[in-house]
């Protein structure tokens, strides 16, 4: 592949996380950008911990445009911002800052755009509407995900978590939303149209992830926000259950898409097949 030449004008954005060494965020945005023959350039930054207030502090006036923003900073991003989006408070976690010319710096969140995006792509048909979904996990992204889904009109979010109390915290700031105990899964699990993992959990999951994909009805997707490996234990568990599934991958690059439209003012260029550029990368790791 052969990068656009770096020029004068050349706008610079990029993904802001501790360790980021893995991120996929480059390589999706740099083949979106090359495709496109846009004069952009996107980048990786790793501040120290307790750097992450100064580092987005120095940005101010449009150094950089834009920063995606991963773990562990997503809630430290909101503070940093002086305007915040409806969708971002709401999540209480920020994956993008758009640093303005003028100086505010401000913060949102594409991630249940990612989520509904990638349900749209991979489980066509879907509609958070048709009935309860069961989110596992109760950290940014599950409260991310469940707000998207309550927005998008689901009547009933219902959220389990290994620590119950934080999945209560959740379901009291959305509106029909219910936190479950895990002891209850096969029942949280009855009359859903999707159960989605939003935990960090991989193999060693605390026994939270061993779901009895059976007791979901055979119409109900399962999607995993984790994505190494593309098909995770989750997903295997359900695809054996006759479920339709959607994996994280699609999210990331879901959520991507209108992060760099924020940063560079166009769409992504459909000619860059970012997932197969991003399929042979974890296979690479791999
Ligand atoms: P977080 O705030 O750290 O929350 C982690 C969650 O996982 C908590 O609910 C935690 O439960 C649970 N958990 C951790 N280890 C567990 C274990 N061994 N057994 C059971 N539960 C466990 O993280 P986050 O920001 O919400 O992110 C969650 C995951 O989503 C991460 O893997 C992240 O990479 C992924 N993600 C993917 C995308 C995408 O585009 N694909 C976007 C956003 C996030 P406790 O509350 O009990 O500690």
């Amino acid at each position: 592949m052969s990068r656009n030449p770096i020029s004068g004008a050349t706008v610079v954005a990029g993904v802001c996380g501790s360790p980021v060494r893995h991120s996929l965020s480059p390589l999706l945005h740099n083949a979106w950008l090359e495709a496109g023959g846009v004069d952009g350039v996107y980048v990786a930054f790793a501040p120290a911990a307790d750097r992450f207030a100064k580092f987005v502090e120095g940005l101010r006036g449009g150094v950089v445009r834009g920063l995606n923003v991963t773990l562990p900073f997503k809630e430290a991003a909101l503070i940093a911002a002086d305007r915040v989006s409806t969708r971002a408070q709401a999540a209480a976690a920020a994956n993008l800052l758009i640093f303005e010319a003028d100086g505010t710096i401000v913060a949102d969140n594409t991630d249940g755009l990612g989520l509904l995006g990638a349900f749209a792509a991979q489980a066509p048909g879907f509609e958070a509407k048709a009935g309860p979904v069961l989110v596992l996990g109760a950290g940014g992204a599950a409260r991310g995900a469940a707000m998207a889904l309550a927005e998008a009109g689901c009547p009933q979010v219902r959220l389990l978590n290994r620590t119950l109390s934080r999945a209560e915290a959740v379901a009291d700031a959305i509106a029909g939303a219910k936190a479950w105990r895990t002891e209850d899964m096969a029942g949280a699990l009855n009359g859903v149209v999707a159960v989605i993992n939003a935990t960090s959990a991989g193999v060693a999951n605390d026994g939270l992830l061993d779901v009895p994909m059976k007791r979901a009805p055979p119409t109900a997707v399962a999607m995993d926000m984790v994505y190494t490996p593309l098909v995770t234990p989750f997903l295997a568990r359900a695809k054996a259950a006759g479920l339709r599934t959607v994996d994280g991958l699609e999210m990331l690059i879901r959520q991507a898409a209108p992060s760099f439209e924020a940063f560079y003012g166009v769409s992504p260029d459909p000619k860059a097949d970012v997932r197969a550029l991003a399929i042979a990368a974890l296979e690479a790791r791999a």
